[in-house]
Formats: structure tokens, C-alpha cells, sequence
């Protein structure tokens, strides 16, 4: 597949067997029609990030769960950005992911980081993902296999994002 854009995936678990379920994400998006897996980094083993927005009761909760397993991936897609989010949720779906409150643990979570230079802003799709530039688990994997991408609203790269970040989080290659 020649034509299409390039676009980054945030691929990440918690709940079950981490690993295995972003293993088994990968090979699904990669058996999408009108998406190419292009570039995979490596796993990442990260400790969970709580949600500024989380009350007490929550955060005490979330901060019980296990620590994730992060990657991130590089598609060439000729699907418009919303038919790559449903894409992305059917493959949530099929993993035997449930929804629960933000921020918690997950079977299974994908999301559209970046889609080329796109801005895209409505009520079920945000691109650039609206966490990523605040997020070790997210730009240390996305570093390993492109840092030189320009974030279309900041204009800073993956690595100067990721320089600049004051993070207290682990995140360590598996
Ligand atoms: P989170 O990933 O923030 O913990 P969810 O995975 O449950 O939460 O996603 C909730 C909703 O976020 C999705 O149903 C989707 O409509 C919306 N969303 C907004 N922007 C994005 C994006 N860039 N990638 C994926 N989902 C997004
Ligand atoms: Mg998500």
C-alpha cells in the first residue's frame, strides 16, 4: 500500500495478560483492510498514570492496579481518521474489553495518537491525542520509532516533547 497516511497508534494493558493482548491487537490491526503495520516499538513495562480529574475514592483505587505494558505502532491507513477509531474500538471489543472509569485498568486499549499532520477536534475524536505530549508511556515508545515527528499543533518534535517532560513515572523496555 503506497498511498495513505501515516499514523501512530498508543497501544496499551493492564488487566490479564498485558502482553499477550497487545500482541494479539497488533496482528489484528495489522489484518485491517486499508491499514498497513508499517513500525512496531518495543513493549514497555510502565507504572500506572492516574487522571488529574480522578476523586479520592477513584484514586484509591486506581492506585491499587497493575502496571501496564505500553507500546506504539506506525500504520500507513487510507481510512479517514473516525472509521480508524471504529476500527480501532471494534478490535478493543473483540480483546473483551469493558468500560469502566477513565484512567483504569484496561484489557485492552488503542489510540489514535497521530493522523499525518491532521488537527481534528470533535466530541468522540481528538487528534493529536489530547494526553500524548504529557505522557513518558506514550513518547518513549513513540521516540524509539520516530522521535523527528513535528506535533501539528505544538510544533515540537516527539523528542523535544519527551525532553522537556518532568516525569516522575517508570517506564522501562521489557
Ligand atoms: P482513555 O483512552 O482516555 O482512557 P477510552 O479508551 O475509554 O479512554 O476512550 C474514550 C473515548 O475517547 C473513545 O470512545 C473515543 O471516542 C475518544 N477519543 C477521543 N480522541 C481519541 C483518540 N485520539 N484516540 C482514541 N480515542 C479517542
Ligand atoms: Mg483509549
Amino acid at each position: 500500500m503506497l498511498e495513505g497516511i501515516l499514523a501512530y497508534i498508543g497501544i496499551g494493558a493492564n488487566l490479564q495478560d498485558p502482553l499477550e493482548q497487545c500482541r494479539q491487537a497488533l496482528e489484528e490491526l495489522s489484518a485491517v483492510s486499508g491499514i498497513a503495520l508499517e513500525r512496531v516499538s518495543s513493549f514497555y513495562r510502565t507504572e500506572p498514570v492516574i487522571p488529574e480529574s480522578a476523586v479520592r475514592e477513584q484514586r484509591e483505587e486506581l492506585e491499587k492496579q497493575g502496571w501496564f505494558v505500553n507500546a506504539a505502532a506506525e500504520i500507513r491507513t487510507v481510512l479517514p481518521p473516525w472509521k480508524l477509531l471504529k476500527e480501532l474500538r471494534r478490535i478493543e471489543n473483540s480483546l473483551g474489553r469493558v468500560r469502566t472509569v477513565k484512567g483504569g485498568p484496561r484489557i485492552i486499549d488503542l489510540d489514535i495518537l497521530l493522523y499525518g499532520q491532521e488537527i481534528v477536534r470533535d466530541e468522540e475524536l481528538t487528534v493529536p491525542h489530547p494526553e500524548m505530549h504529557r505522557r513518558l508511556f506514550v513518547l518513549e515508545p513513540l521516540c524509539e520509532i520516530a522521535s523527528y515527528l513535528i506535533h501539528p499543533v505544538f510544533g515540537v518534535s516527539m523528542r523535544g516533547l519527551k525532553d522537556r517532560l518532568d516525569n516522575d513515572k517508570i517506564v522501562e523496555r521489557i
